[in-house]
């Protein structure tokens, strides 16, 4: 990972954004700028130094992992960096970026406290996230890895779920598989939602045995090296009748018409309307209840969102999700998930996995 280069990006950030330094507290920006993957740490960009100040706890680590910014150890990372802040921009007014959408109000008053009057703390948005939205080279490669390692998973799910095993078991095996594959964790608490739960956009597993028909919606992920990985798919228990394949073909339109519309410069809103207009022509339009994709990396959820009215355009490097989906309450629900990449002339999915509708 070429964090000298992503530290001097964000130094020209600062001159656009008027800041005479940035303080990033948010650990996936601290990840990203620095490869420090402590629990702990500020980084304080200015004009001249990148310093990353983490505790006794990470001194070996910090020294390891961070190459391209030097590591000062203390006791209170953040207070060190105000002293530092005080001393090196010593004698003027200056302008101080904080990540707004991620300190509290209680860190910020403790920063305020210690900084002298002729500094001012500007909130700030999105300065790292919007780096991080186009993915480089070695971050592609590492998100592949994860979607891989993910997908296997859901060969687990498919030999474990039987009628009558609770939806927690099905879990279970497919995170101890992603343990043993070498997975950090998962990216989120997995889905297994069946028979009437599969309406539930975000249904965890539940302790409810899986139903002998109906649809099986399960949403899973794993953190391979940092990076999270984020696929759907949704299997019916027992005989297809024609309205669950109806239903069920109608999701998977939706899905194959977004990754149609994934394109560079082209807003995201459009991505998230070509798989509405599909549902909205299958009499499904009102079931859509979420958005058709976001943003994935070293987070679950990054920018951009794939949403209604958005318009961040689409580059090259960006990865996101394109899953629509369709649920109708106390009935079923499906949703088709898949993670891609944006490239010069349209997008490659990166998901392998089929989607076909698969009868258990
Ligand atoms: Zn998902
Ligand atoms: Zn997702």
């Amino acid at each position: 990972m070429d964090h000298k280069r992503r530290f001097a990006r964000i130094r020209h950030a600062l001159a656009v954004n008027k800041l005479d330094a940035l303080v990033v507290t948010h650990l996936p920006n601290v990840r990203y700028l620095s490869g420090f993957t402590g629990s702990s740490a500020v980084i304080v960009i200015s004009e001249s130094e990148n310093t990353l100040f983490t505790d006794g706890r990470y001194t070996v680590q910090a020294r390891q992992e961070v190459k391209a910014a030097r590591v000062l150890i203390s006791k209170n990372p953040l207070i060190k960096a105000a002293e530092l802040l005080t001393r090196e921009l010593h004698n003027r007014k200056v302008v101080i970026g904080v990540e707004s959408e991620h300190m509290t109000l209680g860190v910020r008053d403790s920063l305020v406290s210690v900084l002298p009057k002729r500094v001012r703390l500007k909130n700030t948005q999105g300065i790292v996230e919007w780096e991080r939205m186009v993915k480089d080279a070695d971050e592609i490669r590492a998100i592949r890895d994860a979607v891989l390692g993910g997908a296997r998973l859901f060969d687990v799910a498919l030999k474990t779920v039987r009628a009558g095993v609770l939806e927690t078991v099905v879990a279970a095996k497919m995170e101890h598989a992603a343990r043993i594959g070498g997975a950090e964790g998962m990216s989120f608490e997995t889905i297994i939602a069946s028979g009437k739960r599969s309406a539930l956009p975000h249904g965890r597993a539940s302790r409810q045995p899986i139903p002998s028909q109906g649809f099986v919606v399960c949403d899973f992920g794993v953190i391979l090296a940092g990076y999270c990985s984020d696929m759907t798919r949704t299997l019916y228990m027992g005989r297809v009748n024609g309205a669950a394949r109806r239903f069920y073909e109608a999701v998977r339109q939706a899905q194959l018409a977004a990754i149609a519309a994934v394109v560079p410069d082209v807003p995201v809103g459009e991505v998230d309307r070509a798989a509405r207009l599909v549902l909205k022509k299958a009499g499904l339009g009102q079931y859509f209840t979420h958005s058709t994709g976001h943003g994935v990396g070293l987070e679950i959820h990054e920018a951009p969102r794939v949403a209604a009215g958005q318009s961040e355009l689409l580059r090259p490097g960006m990865v996101i999700t394109i899953e629509p989906g369709a649920y109708i309450p106390n009935k079923w629900g499906v949703r088709i998930e898949d993670m891609v990449v944006v490239t010069d002339t349209g997008c490659e999915v990166l998901t392998p996995t089929s989607k076909e509708l698969i009868a258990v």
